[in-house]
């Protein structure tokens, strides 16, 4: 079914900077959540200024606990939209909710839908519905199967403007939050013609694992990479282990450049 539906269908995705899949690799960088105005602000102008052409940053933020953090919400969209005009880069954030929708929609240049909620199918079906990309990213526990049947809800509505993202799945694997599956990369390029971008921060949940990760995602022919970055990771409200200094950031992109892209 999915090769019906997203067969000939020449996947091109536009963004106004500029930006086309699958003409250019996506280098997608920022915040795991947006904590304030000039935490964003001097994270873009970063990111920017090194070579990501993507800003992400979460302002409803799907915690496992209740009693963490749970994002700036509406605050954190504003903040996202004056830092967007001020430092010009295409945005992505997380929809988590359908009620939502109207306010991420607003500064989203690509609508974001977190692992946690691949299998919410009245999100699917909204976003399918829209005109932005949607950036789909795989479920914790989801099959590849699983994962492309949630790209159908979306594309059933119209939009096949679907960037898949591997995030890494649950597995006995002691040594990471999650394992990267690296194989998916070829596998749902193969199946759908969708693009696919690797999260290797949430992949791995180890700073480290971040570069070596990021090499083998272009090695494996991803379009793209998601990663965290945080001005001072030690005091990030959310995923400070896998965010990357500004430091470690420009490393990674020196070494993508001298080969791997
Ligand atoms: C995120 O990218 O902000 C995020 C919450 O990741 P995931 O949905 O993959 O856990
Ligand atoms: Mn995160």
């Amino acid at each position: 079914m999915s090769k019906e539906l997203f067969k000939n269908k020449d996947i091109k995705i536009n963004l106004k900077s500029g930006i086309t899949i699958p003409n250019d690799k996506l280098i997608i960088a920022g915040p795991c959540a947006i904590e304030g105005y000039n935490q964003l602000l001097d994270t873009a102008k970063f990111v920017k200024a090194i070579g990501a052409n993507v800003l992400r940053g979460g302002a409803y933020k799907p915690r496992t606990s209740p009693f963490s953090f749970q994002g700036m919400k509406e605050e954190g969209l504003e903040i996202l939209k004056s830092v967007k005009k001020e430092v010009k880069i295409p945005v992505v954030t997380e929809l988590m909710d359908v009620r939502d929708f109207d306010k991420v929609y607003d500064v989203a240049d690509i609508i974001q839908i977190g692992s946690r909620n691949m299998h919410n199918f009245p999100l699917l079906v909204e976003v399918g519905k829209q005109d932005k990309p949607v950036f789909l990213k795989r479920g914790m526990s989801a099959t590849i199967d699983e994962w492309i049947k949630a790209a159908e809800y979306i594309a059933i509505g119209g939009n096949t403007n679907i960037i898949m993202c591997e995030r890494g799945i649950r597995t006995y694997n002691d040594y990471t939050r999650n394992t990267l599956d690296l194989a998916a990369v070829p596998i749902i390029k193969k199946e759908t013609g969708l693009p696919v971008v690797v999260d290797p921060s949430h992949g791995t949940g180890v700073r480290e694992l971040v570069k070596p990760m990021s090499l083998a995602s272009f090695a494996a022919g991803a379009d793209g990479i998601m990663v965290e970055v945080h001005p001072n990771p030690k005091n990030a409200l959310s995923d400070g282990k896998q965010s990357l200094t500004f430091d470690e950031f420009e490393d990674l992109l020196i070494s993508l450049k001298n080969g791997a892209i």
